[in-house]
C-alpha cells in the first residue's frame, strides 16, 4: 500500500471510478440514427433524438448484447431482469429533460478484474455494477461570439457506465485499472477506447483516511479523458483533501473539475445526492428481460481477454507479470509477440519486443499496424542471435536499420558484412596485440585485478570493429594472460 506522508503522520488515499465507455454501434440505443464521429453538427438526429413529443424510444438489441458482453468480461453478474429509469436533470443540450438510464436494477451487477503494477504485483478491484444510459448533446460555446450553439448528433448515443468498488489505493492504480478496462473493452470490441475523442472517460471519486480508518468524504472529479491527467487530479485531490483536514476543517462532498492546464481540481458544485434526480422507472420502457441462452452464447464467443492472456503467457512461456501484462495490453501486440516466439525462446522475444521494438516506436510515435519490422523480420533476427552470426550489440544495431528501411535483417548482415567475427584465428591476433601493447595492464591483471579485462576486450573490440564474439574474446583473453 502506498501512504501520502502529511503533519499528522501517514494518510490513505480510496479511490473509486466512474467509467463512460461509449458502446461499438452503428445506431444509438433507442433510435436509429447513427453513431459515426466526426458528423457535420445535428445530421444524425432523430426525432427520437430530438425528443419531439409522442416519440418512442426503441431499444437497440446490439447496444444490449455489447453490455453483456462487456459484463462477461468483466467476469460479473448478468441480471437477467433490468429497467431503465428515468433520471431527470436540465441541460440545454438535453431536450428530454431527463437521461434514460438505469438506476437499481443494472443490466450488469457485481464483477472484478486485475490490474497490473510497475512493481510486478497483480490486485484485484471489484466492479460493482454496469449500467446502459444515453448520453447528451453537445453545447458549443466558441462558435458564435453572443450564443451558444447545440449539436445533438450525440444525443442519445449508448454509454455503458462501469463503476468500481471504491478499492484502489494510488494514483498508480487507478492509471492500471483505467488502462486494464480499456484493454478489455477494445479485446471484446464493446467500445474503441479512444479517450482523446472522449469514447471513453472517468469521473474520479477521491477520499483520504488514516489507514485502515473509516471511509473519508469524498469528491467526484468529473469527465478527465486521459490516465495522466487521471493520476494528476488524483495526487492533487489527495493532498488538498488531507491539507483540510489537517487545518482542522472537513472535506465537503462535491463536484469537481480537473484544469490540465494548472494540474488543478477545482470546485464545480456542490455533489448532488441520487434521490435529487428523481429517479423513476421510464414508461415508455418494459422491463428488460434476457433469456440465459442468449446470454450463454455470447459466453461463447468471448475471445481470450487479457487477464486469461496474461497468465497463460506468464505459465506457457515463463514470462514475468511485468513482461506478460505490457504485451497483452493490446490484441495486436500480443499476437505479434506470439508470432516471433513461435518455435524460438520466448523471454528473448519478449525482451525483443518490449525492448528495442516499442522503445522505436514510443520514439517515432509510431502504431505497431504500422511498423516497418514485421513479426516475420523481428523472428529472423532472434534466429540470427541464436545461430551466433550478431552478438546482442550488433543485432541492436541491425534493429535499428530494419527498423529504418524496413530490411529484412539477413541482408542488412550480408550487404554491410556485421556478421560477429567468431573465427578465433581472426580474434586471437587481435588479443595478442592488446596484450603487447598493455605491458602495464599485464602487470595489474597478474596482480589479482581482474577489472583490467575489461580494458583489453576494449582493445580487442575496438580492432574488430565491435564484431568480435564477446564470450570468444574473453575465453581468449583469460586462456593467454592466465597461461
Ligand atoms: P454517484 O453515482 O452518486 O457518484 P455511486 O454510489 O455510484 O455514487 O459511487 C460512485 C463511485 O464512488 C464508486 O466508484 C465508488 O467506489 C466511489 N466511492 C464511494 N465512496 C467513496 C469514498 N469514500 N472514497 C472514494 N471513492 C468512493
Ligand atoms: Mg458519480
Amino acid at each position: 500500500m502506498s501512504l501520502l506522508e502529511g503533519r499528522t503522520g501517514d494518510w490513505e488515499i480510496v479511490i473509486g471510478l466512474e467509467i463512460h465507455a461509449q458502446v461499438t454501434s452503428k445506431s444509438k440505443l433507442f433510435s436509429g440514427a447513427s453513431t459515426e464521429f466526426g458528423a457535420e453538427p445535428n445530421t444524425q438526429v432523430s426525432l427520437v433524438d430530438a425528443a419531439m413529443p409522442g416519440m418512442l424510444p426503441v431499444i437497440n438489441e446490439r447496444a444490449v448484447e455489447q453490455a453483456v458482453r462487456t459484463g462477461l468480461g468483466l467476469n460479473a453478474q448478468i441480471n437477467l431482469v433490468s429497467i431503465f429509469d428515468r433520471k431527470n436533470y436540465f441541460y440545454p443540450d438535453l431536450p428530454q429533460g431527463y437521461q434514460i438510464s438505469q438506476f437499481l436494477d443494472p443490466v450488469v451487477g457485481k464483477g472484478e478484474i486485475e490490474i497490473d503494477l510497475a512493481d510486478g504485483t497483480s490486485r484485484t478491484i471489484g466492479i460493482t455494477r454496469l449500467h446502459l444510459e444515453q448520453d447528451a448533446g453537445k453545447s458549443i460555446h466558441d462558435q458564435d461570439p453572443r450564443k451558444t450553439l447545440i449539436d445533438l448528433n450525440r444525443s442519445g448515443v449508448a454509454l455503458m457506465e462501469i463503476v468500481s468498488e471504491p478499492d484502489m489505493r494510488s494514483a498508480e492504480e487507478a492509471g492500471a485499472y483505467v488502462t486494464k478496462i480499456r484493454s478489455i473493452v477494445r479485446y471484446l470490441g464493446t467500445c474503441d477506447g479512444n479517450m482523446q475523442e472522449g469514447s471513453l472517460r472517468a469521473d474520479v471519486n477521491v477520499s483520504v483516511r488514516k489507514p485502515g480508518g473509516e471511509l473519508g468524504t469524498r469528491s467526484e472529479i468529473k469527465n478527465v479523458n486521459s490516465i495522466r491527467f487521471i493520476r494528476e487530479a488524483i495526487d492533487y485531490e489527495a493532498r488538498r483533501q488531507i491539507e483540510i483536514i489537517e487545518d482542522g476543517g472537513t472535506v465537503d462532498q462535491e463536484t469537481r473539475l480537473f484544469d490540465p492546464d494548472r494540474g488543478e481540481t477545482r470546485s464545480m458544485r456542490s455533489k448532488e445526492e441520487s434521490h435529487d434526480y428523481r429517479y423513476f422507472p421510464d414508461p415508455d420502457l418494459l422491463p428488460l428481460e434476457l433469456e440465459q441462452s442468449w446470454v450463454d452464447a455470447i459466453r461463447e464467443s468471448l475471445p481470450e481477454l487479457p487477464d486469461e492472456k496474461k497468465h497463460r503467457f506468464m505459465g506457457e512461456y515463463g514470462l514475468s507479470v511485468d513482461d506478460a501484462a505490457q504485451l497483452i495490453a493490446e490484441r495486436e501486440t500480443a499476437e505479434y509477440f506470439e508470432a516471433v516466439a513461435e518455435g524460438r525462446d520466448p523471454k528473448i522475444a519478449a525482451n525483443w519486443v518490449t525492448g528495442e521494438l516499442f522503445g522505436a516506436l514510443n520514439r517515432t510515435d509510431t502504431d505497431l499496424s504500422a511498423s516497418t519490422v514485421s513479426a516475420d523480420m523481428l523472428g529472423k533476427l532472434v534466429d540470427l542471435i541464436s545461430d551466433g552470426t550478431l552478438s546482442n550489440r550488433l543485432a541492436k544495431e541491425v534493429f535499428e536499420i530494419m527498423f529504418e528501411t524496413g530490411d529484412d535483417p539477413e541482408k542488412i548482415v550480408e550487404e554491410r558484412g556485421m556478421k560477429q567475427v567468431t573465427d578465433t584465428g581472426a580474434i586471437e591476433a587481435a588479443v595478442d596485440d592488446a596484450i603487447a601493447a598493455g605491458a602495464a595492464q599485464v602487470e595489474q591483471y597478474k596482480g589479482g585485478n581482474e577489472k583490467i579485462l575489461g580494458w583489453f576486450v576494449g582493445q580487442v573490440m575496438k580492432a574488430t570493429q565491435g564484431k568480435a564474439n564477446p564470450q570468444a574474446v574473453n575465453e581468449i583473453l583469460r586462456k593467454k594472460l592466465d597461461g
